[in-house]
């Protein structure tokens, strides 16, 4: 007999999870090249790395296009709670074990990277002129994990394409995501650098994001540097205070979280396929609203009192305000954001930075939640209840409540991914940022 899930698509007799001959050989590629990974970390050398990266990257594409290119697409719900690796069983664990160990060595102990770094530095230096390594002998791995950031949201770019060809507004944001990486965060700061003695600037990341880029140092550099410098000061400055409030008056925080930003990108390609993992209950929703105000307030407070210091010639505070800026930047920017927030997508889901630690995302959430036209608006007599909505929002809104009440959902965290419009089989749910109009039709 056929059967068919809440979606309306049809069940599959035998389990979609069994692989194919090419499946599989994608599979073996990739885990024989994330085995070269390991063992380039482990003082392999650059050959291992290479031919480590290169099987990664081409057994992830095999076993993306010949799992994605038949069948409905959309997001399948059959099986996905049974998946170890999608459902926190002991491939999600080892996933995350995996994820949150490369943060550690790339934070900690980049020394084992150094295969890595000897393979992509020819394109460091074409790309940027300079090398990973200073006058004093000195590595930088920071190149290296722009570039394996780029690659992958590029290589799982691929999938969410595939996956949601069905959604224009989904391929629209997947191709945006891909574009403002390749071009923005990681071709332009490059070549920038290369044509303007070093000066690098990553043109996508706003403060309070880049906590770094308005402390007093950050400014004084940018001042040194000509007009390109003051430019860019300007554009710092203006991004937050102007660029930020006009567009999401109009289009809501999802501009800037699911069109434009690097860790958004991440989460919206590598980690789709965790999105079910993020916790839905009201105590999380709790935790997500004191966490995330308080790294907010805590970066205004770092920034405040490293100006401080500065305009009174460090008599204030001493090496206070910067050992606060140390310790930002060690327990948010690298623990929090990097070893946490990208580490433990298979066990909390793709957005546990955006949505418990991200300062900008805050600045975002304030100003959709008082200040934006965007909400998606639930034909609420259409709701079956399937709950669909609720377990792929990846933020942990639970939009079955709000659809059930037809309420319309203005919520802070919500970053308009969509997918929870995209998976509704009723069609009951629409992310809108026109005039808000009264039930005779009349803007209010
Ligand atoms: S409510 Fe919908 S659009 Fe908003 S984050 Fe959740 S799934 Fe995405
Ligand atoms: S609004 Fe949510 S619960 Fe209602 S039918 Fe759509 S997906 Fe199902």
């Amino acid at each position: 007999m056929r059967r068919y899930d809440t979606s309306l698509q049809l069940i599959p007799e035998s389990n979609p999870h069994m692989w194919d001959g090419v499946q599989k050989a994608g599979m073996i590629a990739f885990s024989i090249g994330l085995l070269g990974l390991v063992v380039s970390t482990l003082g392999g050398g650059p050959v291992y790395a290479g031919i480590g990266l290169g099987l990664t990257i081409l057994g992830a594409l095999v076993y993306i296009v010949q799992t994605r290119k038949d069948g409905p697409p959309g997001i399948k719900n059959h099986y996905i709670m049974f998946s170890s690796a999608l459902s926190r069983g002991y491939l999600g664990w080892m996933a995350a074990i995996f994820m949150t160990g490369f943060y550690i060595i790339l934070y900690f102990h980049p020394q084992h990277l150094k295969s890595l770094v000897v393979l992509v530095n020819p394109l460091q230096v074409w790309l940027s002129g300079s090398s990973a390594w200073n006058d004093k002998g000195e590595m930088s791995q920071w190149f290296l994990y722009g570039f394996l950031y780029t690659v992958t949201i590029l290589v799982m770019g691929v999938r969410a394409l595939i996956k949601y060809r069905h959604s224009r507004y989904q391929i629209l944001r997947t191709l945006s995501v891909m574009f403002f990486q390749l071009a923005f965060a990681f071709t332009i700061p490059n070549v920038l650098a290369k044509l303007n003695d070093g000066l690098y600037f990553e043109w996508a990341n706003i403060w309070p994001l880049r906590y770094y880029e308005l402390f007093p140092y950050s400014v004084e550099d940018l001042l040194r540097n000509g007009a390109l410098g003051k430019f860019m000061l300007f554009w710092s400055i203006a991004s937050i205070l102007v660029i930020t409030p006009i567009l999401t008056y109009f289009f809501g925080k999802r501009w800037y979280c699911s069109w434009v930003c690097g860790c958004g990108g991440l989460a919206e390609t590598l980690g789709d396929g965790f999105r079910q993992n993020s916790d839905k209950s009201l105590r999380a929703w709790r935790v997500e609203r004191w966490l995330i105000h308080s790294v907010l307030v805590l970066i205004v407070l770092t920034t405040g009192l490293m100006w401080l210091n500065h305009i009174y010639g460090g008599s204030v505070l001493g090496s206070l305000s910067g050992k606060f800026s140390i310790a930002y930047g060690f327990f948010i920017h690298s623990i929090f954001a990097g070893v946490i927030g990208t580490g433990f997508y298979p066990i909390m889901g793709s957005r546990v930075w955006c949505r418990f630690g991200c300062p900008m995302a805050a600045v975002l959430g304030l100003l959709q939640r008082y200040f934006s036209r965007f909400r998606i608006t639930t034909n609420g007599g259409q709701c079956i209840s399937c709950g669909n909505c609720s377990t792929y929002c990846e933020m942990g809104i639970d939009v079955r409540w709000y659809a059930q009440r037809g309420e319309n959902i203005v919520r802070a965290s919500c970053v308009g991914c969509g997918m929870c419009s995209a998976v509704c089989p009723r069609g009951v749910l629409n992310l809108e940022n026109g005039p808000v109009r009264n039930r005779t039709g009349i803007p209010v």
